[in-house]
């Protein structure tokens, strides 16, 4: 479903991304771990082309989205991200968060909006929080409904972006069930996360970069459990 090949990206003469090649099959969970800088947000951001690459090749459900002639806005409409920030609208309540989009990007009515957004608000479990504004949701309620707006888009492909790192501890567990009951319905997802136990138990395999480079990848008992690498043991021991 994801592909990426080759992939390099530089920020003038600082090359984050040297040489990614990585392959995220249907339903497949990946998470990528690595050290802050080493260029795991360039990653997910290359996906949808939130940045541009200076090389290489992603590929989104067959279609190369790195091909010049492309059309971005019909790419990114397969894909949904969740950010670390929520980033809703601050003045919109929840049901509107959701159907906003879905009738600037995808041109639907607003009855079809308002169903594909009750559906999706039940999914996080947040059916009750329809006329809520965010200002007055936990974090961790917030992030839902960032999550119930991206899959109200119906994406092929969803991208986290250590969606639990801005939330205070005893609200991560909620947004991580969340994520988890999304895996075992079939969603190919990228995860960045430092969240190791999600990691062991959700992802079908982990990444580990580090300098811009895949260091290793596999299954989470072997990268997180065996790591094989000096580099992935330090980074892993600083962790615990
Ligand atoms: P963290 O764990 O802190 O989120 P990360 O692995 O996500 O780190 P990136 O955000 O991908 O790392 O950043 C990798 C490198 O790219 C860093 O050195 C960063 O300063 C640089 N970088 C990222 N975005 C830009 C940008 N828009 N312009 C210039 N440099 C950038
Ligand atoms: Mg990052």
């Amino acid at each position: 479903e994801i592909e990426v090949r080759g992939l390099h990206k530089s920020f003038g003469d600082n090359e984050v991304l040297r040489g990614i090649d990585l392959e995220i099959g249907q339903g497949e969970v990946v998470c990528v771990i690595g050290p802050s800088g080493s260029g795991k947000s360039t990653l997910l951001r290359c996906v949808n082309l939130l940045e541009e690459p200076t090389k290489g090749q992603v590929f989104v459900g067959g279609t190369e989205v790195t091909d010049p002639d492309v059309d971005i806005d019909a790419v990114r409409r397969r894909i949904g991200m969740v950010f670390q920030q929520f980033n809703l609208f601050p003045h919109l309540n929840v049901t509107e968060n959701l159907t906003l989009p879905q009738r600037r990007v995808l041109g639907r009515d607003k009855a079809t909006a308002a169903c594909v957004a009750a559906e999706n608000l039940a999914r996080v479990g947040l059916s009750e929080k329809a006329d809520a504004y965010p200002s007055s949701l936990s974090g961790g309620q917030q992030q839902r409904v960032a999550i119930a707006r991206a899959l109200a888009m119906g994406p092929e492909v969803m991208l986290f972006d250590e969606p639990t790192s801005a939330l205070d501890p005893e609200l991560v567990g909620d947004v991580l069930a969340v994520m988890r009951r999304l895996a075992q319905e079939g969603m190919t997802m990228m995860v960045v996360t430092h969240e190791m136990t999600f990691a062991r138990e959700v992802a079908d395999r982990v990444v580990f970069m580090d300098g811009g480079v895949i260091v290793e990848d596999g299954s989470p008992a072997r990268v997180i459990g065996d790591p094989q690498h000096e580099r992935t043991r330090h980074f892993l021991s600083r962790l615990l």
